[in-house]
């Protein structure tokens, strides 16, 4: 624990209208980033685990011992090492923060940049804030990996691409969102 809070201490703050997040890699204009999700794009809910009745803290709670989808964290793996940079997006809440980069790093998930929502605004808007920062701090966004449909509709009227992994599709279908365009 001690060894997570020293190296937090050596992440540079970020801070957005509707996000808040951490750097552990400084902003680099020639490489292009790609943006991944967390719950049910990075992590993998075990088959018999059980939604019904749980708050969404509930949720995270559990998801602190949720193995890493395999084919994802590959695909992730592999862009670094074409030279691309990764942001984590996430709807999670700030205190989640450190959990998360805990999360990551027990399962070799690398990152350049966590960006957690503030959570005023429906995730996939304030997603698109996060892209658009996302786009300031490297040449481009190549692709946004998400679960929710809405989040990919707001990166698809950012004019970024997405590739929607349909993990929790019953979820997003009973818990739909009004999205809108957000311009900066
Ligand atoms: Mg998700």
């Amino acid at each position: 624990m001690r060894a997570i809070y020293l190296l937090l201490m050596l992440l540079e703050k970020i801070a957005g209208e509707r996000y808040v997040g951490l750097r552990r890699t400084a902003p680099c204009p020639d490489s292009i980033v790609h943006v991944f999700d967390v719950d049910d794009t990075l992590t993998c809910k075990p088959i018999d685990f059980d939604n019904t009745g749980l708050t969404k803290d509930d949720f995270f709670d559990a998801s602190r011992e949720f193995p890493v989808q395999q084919a994802v964290l590959e695909l992730a793996q592999m862009l670094v090492d074409d030279g691309d940079r990764i942001a984590i997006a996430t709807a999670r809440p700030p205190e989640r923060l450190t959990e998360t980069i805990d999360w990551l790093d027990k399962h070799g998930v690398p990152f350049d940049q966590v960006l957690h929502s503030k959570g005023h605004e429906p995730s996939g808007v304030v997603k698109q804030e996060m892209l658009l920062r996302c786009q300031e701090d490297y040449q481009m966004v190549g692709t946004l990996f998400d679960d929710s449909p809405y989040n990919i509709e707001g990166a698809k009227l950012q004019g970024i691409n997405a590739v929607h992994l349909r993990t929790n599709e019953e979820y997003w279908r009973n818990h739909p969102e009004y999205i809108y365009r957000v311009i900066l």
